[in-house]
């Protein structure tokens, strides 16, 4: 049977052309790029090309970019790097409550070591009110972080504005970009951003490497004390394959994005379109136009979105849940729980995410397939009436 993958937020295969570009660092071009020989030296170029391409795609300087080993890291560096520079003087953080966990998980670990998290409220649709972040700010704030769209329903945030209330406040401002960089339009600058994360293995590059932007003038401490490569910000020997599999990924996207970007939003509506029209009782999670064109959230009353989850990949078709869906409320998503979705629909969320592979067939097939999935699995609900 044919797989048919609808879970690119969750991670996209390598392109083709990037496994190619890739591939001879592994081998021939294998120097320490902080080697002075001529060894080191090509891949020294090599690092510092595609420096250059990812730092003019984000519309920033060469010297802002650091890689790292991803999305977990540039955010982590990003939200601790910050507090702990600042921490003689400064000791409050605000974020949004639907972050990602990689964002979370720091302001958790901080909050046990003296510093106070500011959570902020999202509407139902999973947009911050920049208005909330002007009242939240205090003498004390050093950082806000709100992520730029949400992996889970895909609410695209309106990060300039909060950017513009940052900077005329003196705090920093952190994005977590990760799902959008490659998908729609990001540039440092109109964001009005400090700090900015993304990952190779959301826009059709390597796992295990991200780049996290800094801002000149930005007061952060080394994520890792090491060899003092990159600037003395992160030391580590660089991945050399990763990062140039990253800007060949980044090269491509500034080419193929518009299109790509038209393509699936159209994907999108029709599959929402034709699921609203074929299933009674569900719901649409997320903006319905400040949205990534790859994402579809949904929740249907009465069946169980693993029971679905499992149904879907008997028929090949590989998509996401939300959320765990046990009887546990606790386990039900903190995004959609945020958005004020009944713990009830927030537990039974299932996600599908489309991608460059994604095509028309697959769509007619999960338009086909899904409907009588659901009937099926609701006939067995007690609580189910027609
Ligand atoms: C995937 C993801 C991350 C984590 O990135 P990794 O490179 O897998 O560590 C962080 N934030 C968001 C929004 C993501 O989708």
């Amino acid at each position: 049977m044919k797989r048919i993958y609808m879970d690119y937020a969750a991670t996209t295969p390598v392109a083709p052309e990037v496994f190619r570009v890739m591939e001879p660092y592994f081998t021939e071009i294998f120097g320490n790029p902080s080697s002075l020989h001529a060894c080191g030296q090509d891949a020294r170029k090599a690092v510092e090309a595609a420096r250059q391409g990812v730092a003019r795609f984000l519309g920033a300087y060469p010297e802002e970019i650091v890689f790292t080993s991803g999305g977990t890291e540039s955010d982590n560096f990003a939200v601790k790097g910050t507090a702990y520079a600042n921490e003689t003087k400064k000791n409050h953080i605000i974020v949004s409550s639907i972050e990602h966990h990689a964002i979370l998980e720091p302001c958790r670990f901080l909050e046990k070591r003296g510093f106070r998290v500011t959570y902020l409220p999202v509407d139902s649709t999973g947009m911050v009110d920049p208005e909330e972040v002007k009242k939240a700010i205090t003498p004390q704030t050093i950082l806000v972080s709100v992520m730029h769209a949400s992996n889970e329903v895909g609410t695209i945030q309106p990060i300039a504005e909060i950017g513009r209330i940052t900077r005329e406040a003196g705090v920093y401002l952190h994005t977590d970009a990760v799902q959008t960089v490659g998908h729609i339009p990001v540039d440092v600058r109109e964001m009005n951003v400090d700090l900015l994360s993304l990952s190779g293995h959301k826009l059709y590059g390597p796992k295990g490497i991200g780049v996290l932007y800094i801002r000149k003038g930005t007061k952060i401490l080394p994520f890792m004390h090491g060899g003092g490569q990159e600037d003395g910000r992160r030391g580590s020997t660089h991945n050399v394959p990763g990062i140039v599999g990253l800007g060949k990924a980044i090269e491509m996207a500034s080419r193929e994005m518009t299109e790509e970007r038209q393509r699936l939003t159209g994907y999108r509506d029709r599959i929402i379109k034709s699921l609203q029209n074929q299933i009674d009782h569900i719901q649409i999670n997320g903006h319905l136009q400040k949205r990534l064109p790859n994402n579809v959230n949904i929740s249907m009353a009465y069946v169980e979105g693993e029971a679905t989850l499992l149904s879907l990949d008997l028929e090949g078709i590989c998509a996401s849940t939300g959320s765990a869906c046990s009887s546990e409320s606790t386990e039900a998503s903190h995004v959609l729980l945020a958005m004020h979705i009944p713990t009830e629909e927030a537990r039974c969320s299932l996600r599908f995410s489309l991608g460059k592979w994604t095509t028309e067939s697959d769509i007619d097939r999960l338009i086909e397939v899904l409907p009588g999935i659901v009937k099926k699995l609701r006939i067995m609900s007690p609580l189910y009436k027609a």
